[in-house]
Parts: C-alpha cells; structure tokens; sequence
C-alpha cells in the first residue's frame, strides 16, 4: 500500500522519511517505496555479511581420494631434485595431516583418540628448495597456500606485522571463506631469525626473537583468532574474523647458519660419552644436516615449546653441481623447458649444446650463486636472442658454448658478483 505523507508525499516503508527529506524516493509496484538512503544502508549489510553467507567451497575429505604418501613424493619428485628425506618426511607428515582432518570429520569415535598435528620444520641453506617443496605440496593439494616471512612478525603491540597477519595473508588468498582457510598451509620462512639470541633466556623483553616465538605457539598449536580482514595494524572499528587454526598446517623453513657447529658439538659430545657415535657410525662433516635433531634447534634459539608444536623436523642437502645441472633441465617447469617453450611460442625452434648447460653450472658454483643463480645466468645468456629474434624472420636457434659465454663474459663479473 502506498504511504504518504500527510502532505501527500511518498514515505519510505523502511525509515518513514518522506521524499522531501530524501534526495531519491524508489516506488515499488504495490506502492512500497524506499529512499536511496535505505538502500544504500541494505548494500553495506549485504557487503559486511557476505562471508558468513558465500556457499562453502569446501568438501569433505574422502579416504580414497586421499593421496597415499608415495604419491605424494612422486609428485614432489617432478618438481623438485632430490631432497629425498625431506620429501619423504613432507609426505608423511600431509599425508597424516589429511588423515587427522577425515579422523575428526568422520568418525565417531573421534573424541576418543586425538591425533596430534604433524607441523613440520625443514633445515636447509638458501635456495635448496624449501620454498619450492611447500609450494609444490600446496599446489598437489589444492588448498590455500600462502609464505610468510618470520623476520616481520612481531609480538602484538609492536611495530611490525601481529602473528594474527599471517592468517589474514591466508584469508585473502581463500578469498575470504574461512572455512577454507582453515585447511590452509602456512609456510613460516626464517624462522631461525627469531630465535634467541644466546643460549640464555633473556632478562629483558626480546621484541625481535622471544617474544614472537610466543606469539606463534597458540597459532601453531590451535586456537580460535580474531583475524583483521584487511591485515596489517588493528583498526578499532575494523570487523574481525574467527579463524581457528586447529587444522592449518604450519611449515616452518631456515637456514639455521652455524647450526652444523651445534650439531658437530652434540655429536662429538656423545662420541666422547660412548667412545663411538653410535648408530650414525662416521658422520660426514660436509653434511652434518642430516643429523639434526630437535635439541640442536633449542641450542640455536628456538624455545622448547616452539620444537614441540613443530613435531617433523626434515633438513635438505646442499645443492652439488649434478643437482644443479638437473635443475636446468628436469624439473617440470624447467627453466631451460621455460625458454624453450617462450621461443616456441614465436615459432622458434631453441637448441642449447648441453655444454652450454655445463657452462651455467659452473659459473652459478663459482659466483655461490646456488640454485637461484641458475635463472639470472639463463637471463645472461639469452637476453640478447629474446630481444632480436622476434624482429627476425628465423625459426630455429642454436646456442653454442662460444656464444654463452660471450655473452656471459660482456655482461656478467659485476652484475654476478653483486648478486653473490
Ligand atoms: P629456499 O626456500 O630453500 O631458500 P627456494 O625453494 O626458494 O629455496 O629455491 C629457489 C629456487 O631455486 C626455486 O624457485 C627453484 O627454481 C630452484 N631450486 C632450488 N632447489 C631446487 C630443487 N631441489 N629442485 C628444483 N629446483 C630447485
């Protein structure tokens, strides 16, 4: 029924003012009529509850579609060269996690038996492929997925990113459904940054190490977050989400420098104790990674009940030149399958001499430069043919030793070393 006014006027049905008041008055076909002031008032309600009511995009977990943990490294092995213990432990380690996730969507009995969370640690040098191993499981599992760097988070209070940011990185990436994110990975890089400085608790507040160690404990264990949408500082009348992290899996990465020394110091210790190093019979000094164990992370700095939320403690293997050479060519996306591909696409067939590969090799071993070096070497390399070759009329090209490394030499010593 229309509403007027009693000077005959059309009334809001919502908020009764009259299209005198108003600076628009919609009418409805019965003669309902709303002022564009309601409607604007419906819009924002609609906007701000929008998450509660987006239909879920999460389906339970069916155990025969759970990937077993063979599988899982399979996949991990297409992307990623050898790094066999930590994939195997990075398999088992989601495999169970899933496991953990049906355990309590499923079974009835789950209130019985609790199945603890299977964090994971990985110790390693720069650029050995920690990243790529937790990027690659998250892309094989298709869940939310996002990298944090430890070395910006603070204790909450402080300038710097709250630890409740990394959930709001993570809600973003889920594009808000929070039930989603709940199932997310978090990859914590860094860590070993925010360990303590000194073997010694300190006295003092430790804003940069200590302090955000506690901080992560609740995250990592499991506990319901006010997350701020938008992240960064708390905003007074910002809205908050509720995130539980119960079934987040975290996975934490470091280079842990000097670590080996601790390592070395334990080992010897016990060598010492027993007059043999027990079951690891000689232990190779250039890889005394592979004997980490959780005391040497306390050692480092990291507090005890951060080691024990991070149950799966993996190290990777300094990268040899075989590992570097196959970098170049095996991997899926392949950096060398990558240029082949870019050139296809402008109908250019692209050989490269495998001496030329060798040649990338040895300059990444010889600048330090590791695995990431392989990529700014390549750019050298084929920087000039990306440029000219599409003004060209050619639809094949080769590249020779000769060729690399004039190119390599005319641009690289400062630039590589810079990078070094
Ligand atoms: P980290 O996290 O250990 O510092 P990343 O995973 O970021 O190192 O590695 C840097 C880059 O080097 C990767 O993007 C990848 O191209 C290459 N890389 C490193 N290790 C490997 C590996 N084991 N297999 C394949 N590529 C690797």
């Amino acid at each position: 029924m229309a509403k007027k006014s009693s000077g005959g006027q059309d009334r809001c049905s919502f908020c009764g003012l009259t299209s005198g008041e108003v600076a628009m008055m919609f009418r409805g076909t019965d003669g309902a009529c709303i002022c564009n002031g309601c409607i604007e008032h419906g819009y924002h309600l609609i906007n701000d509850n929008a998450d509660q009511r987006r239909p879920g995009r999460l389906t339970p977990i069916k155990r025969e579609e759970l990937l077993k943990p063979a599988q899982i490294k399979a996949f991990l092995d297409q992307y990623v060269i050898g790094q066999d213990d930590a994939k195997r432990y990075m398999s088992v380690a989601v495999y169970n996690h899933y496991k953990r996730l049906m355990h309590g969507q499923n079974d009835p009995d789950a209130a019985g038996i609790e199945l603890d969370k299977s964090n994971i640690v990985m110790v390693g040098e720069t650029g050995t492929g920690k990243t790529l191993l937790a990027r690659t499981i998250a892309k094989l599992l298709n869940v939310p997925f996002t990298i944090v760097d430890a070395t910006v988070l603070t204790e909450a209070g402080y300038v710097g990113e709250d630890v409740e940011g990394i959930l709001s990185r993570l809600l973003q990436v889920a594009d808000y459904d929070v039930a989603l994110a709940e199932r997310g990975i978090i990859f914590i890089d860094e860590i070993d940054k925010i360990a303590r400085k000194g073997d010694n608790p300190s006295i003092t507040r430790d804003v940069s190490g200590e302090g955000v160690q506690q901080a992560l404990l609740k995250i990592l264990e499991g506990t319901m977050v006010n997350v701020p949408p938008q992240g960064g500082r708390k905003h007074p009348d910002q809205k908050f989400l509720q995130v539980n992290t119960k079934d987040i899996l975290f996975i934490c990465g470091g280079a842990f420098d000097g670590i080996e020394k601790k390592i070395a110091q334990r080992l010897n210790t016990r060598a010492v104790g027993y007059g043999t190093l027990g079951k690891h019979g000689a232990v190779d000094r250039n890889n005394l990674l592979r004997h980490v164990s959780p005391q040497d992370l306390k050692s480092f700095g990291l507090i005890p009940e951060l080691i024990g939320r991070l149950p799966v403690l993996t190290y990777l293997e300094p990268l040899d030149r075989d590992a570097l050479r196959a970098i170049l060519t095996e991997p899926k996306n392949a950096i060398i399958r990558q240029y082949e591909k870019m050139f296809e696409l402008d109908g250019i067939a692209l050989t490269i001499d495998d001496a030329v590969l060798d040649y990338v090799v040895d300059k990444a071993v010889e600048y330090r430069l590791g695995a990431r070096g392989l990529r700014s070497i390549c750019e050298m390399v084929m920087m000039d043919a990306m440029f000219e070759l599409p003004s060209l009329s050619k639809n094949k090209f080769r590249i020779t030793l000769d060729y690399a490394r004039s190119k390599v030499e005319r641009a690289a010593p400062a630039r590589l070393k810079a990078v070094g």
